[in-house]
């Protein structure tokens, strides 16, 4: 079974609550960072890896010698990456996607595919957890790309929780593609229910069946409440702010190995989830 756990922003504890998910699980299970732009999940935990797999696509490289400055690269490519010049096309590689079409068009084959490196996938093993986080390289624009190869690392015979990018664009789309359920993090404030809704919005039209966690929790706020009321959408945790929660994540711990009753409450949750799909 792939759980997504995902959020309309940033900061909202989608992560800490992917690794404290992870944790309370006493089977082996995997956890895939699929935050490739900005991979978190292995700073909860003291292991290094012990393999890491660099991961390459190509990019068009011009032979001038052979360019007619036709122009059918530069009208294919969706994405900007190229662009009229004087006597030749120019390619901006951290624009190019590694669609490939360009090259396949060039009619004079002056296109080349070249590697370029996006990334790495680090494993790193903790108790029963296999991690399996992606990492891009800064200044290239395969995200999706990375996301994609990091989740074919996955041993389907686990149970997996994937930490997708926060937001709603393509790396969100790539992150939660194939998953069973999503748990969708909030945070109940005017900005946390904006970016909610957006991502509620792409689920729905993604198919994937959901539920939302309210993180940092307050009394007598019912923001996200009313929106899920509005929309029969079940919020499934309910997580409140307190010190004991703060002061235990400010020391870099898992809330689930320091206190029994988050253990208990997350165990829950996943066998709930579990149960459900079968
Ligand atoms: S399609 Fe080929 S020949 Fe035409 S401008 Fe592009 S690289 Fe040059
Ligand atoms: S490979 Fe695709 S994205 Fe990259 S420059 Fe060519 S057409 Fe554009």
């Amino acid at each position: 079974m792939k759980i997504a756990i995902a959020s309309g922003k940033g900061g909202v504890g989608k992560t800490t609550f992917a690794v404290n998910l992870a944790s309370s699980y006493d089977k082996e299970i995997n956890l895939v960072d699929c935050d490739v732009e900005e991979p978190n999940c292995h700073l909860f935990f003291d292991e290094i890896p012990y393999k890491t797999k660099e991961v390459f696509n190509i990019i068009p490289k011009l032979d001038k010698n052979l360019c007619d400055n036709c122009g059918i690269c530069r009208k294919f490519c969706n994405y900007g990456a190229i662009i009229n010049g004087k006597n030749h096309p120019l390619i901006f590689d951290e624009m190019c996607h590694s669609c490939g079409g360009c090259i396949k068009l060039c009619p004079k084959s002056a296109l080349i595919e070249e590697k370029r490196k996006v990334g790495e996938i680090e494993f790193i093993k903790h108790k029963n957890i296999n991690l399996i986080s992606g990492k891009t390289t800064v200044g290239t624009s395969a995200s999706p790309f990375l996301i994609k190869h990091t989740k074919n690392m996955v041993d389907n015979n686990n149970l997996t929780i994937f930490d997708i990018a926060p937001g709603s664009a393509c790396p969100v789309v790539s992150g939660l593609f194939g998953c069973d359920v999503a748990l969708l993090i909030a945070e109940p404030t005017p900005f946390g229910l904006h970016d909610l809704k957006l991502i509620v919005s792409l689920i729905k039209d993604m198919n994937i069946p959901f539920f939302i966690v309210v993180n940092k929790m307050e009394k007598g706020n019912s923001i996200i409440h009313d929106f899920c009321k509005a929309e029969n959408i079940k919020i499934i945790m309910e997580l409140e702010e307190n010190q004991e929660i703060s002061k235990i994540y400010s020391n870099g711990k898992i809330l689930v190995n320091e206190n029994q009753k988050y253990k208990n409450l997350f165990k829950n949750l996943l066998d709930e989830l579990v149960k459900k799909h079968d």
